[in-house]
């Protein structure tokens, strides 16, 4: 099917809920997509942090092609062995205690949001659910989750929200202690917010955070749904910020490309959820799963190491090209954020760089680039050239 025959069929038959850019993918190869009719694209967007390994990895195809030969679904009544490796690898390369699969994003930060509700009713009877979020936050599109990000914009049209959620300035203690009361469980971030701008907090900070936690008995609710699984050059990212979260949650890269999620506790959280009070029917899939287990295997310790350098290395490329509508670039590993000079916007930036051959996502008004942790520099390479050719002065 061409191009213009999809993006007519799309337009008639799906649900016009997201601003796309006119380019239909076929398949990928490394960092590389290219469309039905052979057009190439560089990939600094990995389905939005999703596709860690790029495309065509060779052990990914297999590790998913023999658990969907063996089976590829048996609920969660009975146990199975790729989702019980997997839990067993993200904890011992954490430090973590116990993991809970689920499917998506927002669906793991609601998992966290129950378990911090019901570890406080546990312990202290009704009345304190409160959750103290930050301002410009991005946790989802449920409900729930919508009320729990920072930002007035989502909480629009879908009246009533889940109440219980109060808004805190990020790297500011104050902010925090002014928000505090006798009602508040947890304080829940995201160490690098994504949507928001790729903002990372400071160490300080998050140091002081957790001890405010740890005086008051409120969760340290971490959502490393974009940040998760190397993005950042360490496996989770509250690894470089040196904490332990009671739960944090994470989802985008931890399949490759597949759609799993999960939310892991320590050691103090692990017994909060008991059998019936939290489920999902597709959660722990032996194929997402054996996908899980491929991606961790690609994800060694020096792997690791490269993201960082990588991420380094583009954007010491990037802030040489010196363009006039990019500022300083920021971030972790590769997740990484550029400021957009003021007279130019993101959205016509992202179009232009889309439409010469170079995918790149936005995040609040600058750039946001989260190429495929496998990628090379020659890709990278690729993609910078691309950038001065379309917007080199
Ligand atoms: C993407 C994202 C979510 C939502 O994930 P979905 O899989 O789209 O539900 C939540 N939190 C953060 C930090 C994210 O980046």
């Amino acid at each position: 099917m061409d191009s213009k025959t999809i993006m007519d069929l799309t337009g008639q038959y799906i649900l016009n809920t997201y601003g796309r850019f006119p380019v239909a993918i076929d398949h990928g190869q490394g960092a590389r997509l290219y469309s039905p009719e052979g057009r190439e694209y560089i990939d600094f967007t990995s389905g939005i942090g999703v596709s860690c390994l790029g495309y065509g990895n060779a052990d990914w195809i297999q590790a998913i092609s023999a658990q969907a030969a063996k089976l590829g679904h048996a609920s969660n009544l009975f146990y199975t062995e790729p989702a019980a490796r997997l839990a067993q690898i993200l904890c011992e390369r954490t430090g973590m205690s116990g993991v809970f699969f689920a499917n998506g994003g927002g669906e793991a930060n609601e998992g966290m949001i129950k378990l911090a509700r019901k570890y406080s009713f546990d312990k202290y009877g009704a009345g304190r659910a409160t959750i103290i979020t930050l301002e410009n936050s991005f946790h989802g599109r449920t409900i729930t989750t919508l009320k729990a990000t920072g930002q007035e914009v989502f909480h629009n049209y879908f009246f009533p929200f889940t109440e219980g959620f109060r808004y805190a300035k990020a790297n500011d203690l104050a902010s925090l202690e002014a928000q505090s009361g006798d009602d508040v469980c947890a304080v829940m971030v995201e160490l690098v917010q994504g949507e928001g701008g790729v903002l990372p907090l400071d160490p300080d900070y998050v140091q002081a955070v957790v001890k405010l936690c740890r005086e008051r008995d409120w969760l340290v609710l971490v959502d490393e749904v974009q940040t998760g699984v190397g993005r950042t050059g360490s496996l989770f990212a509250f690894q470089h910020y040196g904490i332990l979260p009671d739960v944090c949650s994470f989802a985008k890269g931890i399949a490759g490309g597949l759609p799993m999620s999960g939310i892991m506790t320590n050691e103090k959280c692990r017994g909060v959820f008991t059998p019936g009070t939290h489920a999902t029917t597709f959660g722990a899939n032996p194929v997402c799963a054996a996908a899980g287990l491929a991606v961790q295997e690609a994800l060694s310790d020096e792997f690791l190491q490269q993201v960082q350098e990588k991420g380094a290395y583009l954007r010491e490329q990037i802030e040489a090209l010196n363009l006039p509508c990019f500022g300083q670039t920021r971030g972790l590993g590769l997740m990484v954020g550029i400021t957009v000079q003021e007279g130019w916007t993101n959205k016509d930036i992202a179009a232009r760089l889309i439409e010469n051959g170079l995918l790149v996502l936005t995040a609040g008004p600058g750039m946001r680039l989260l190429p495929p942790l496998a990628i090379t520099k020659e890709e990278m390479d690729q993609g910078v050239a691309i950038m001065k050719k379309t917007l080199g002065a």
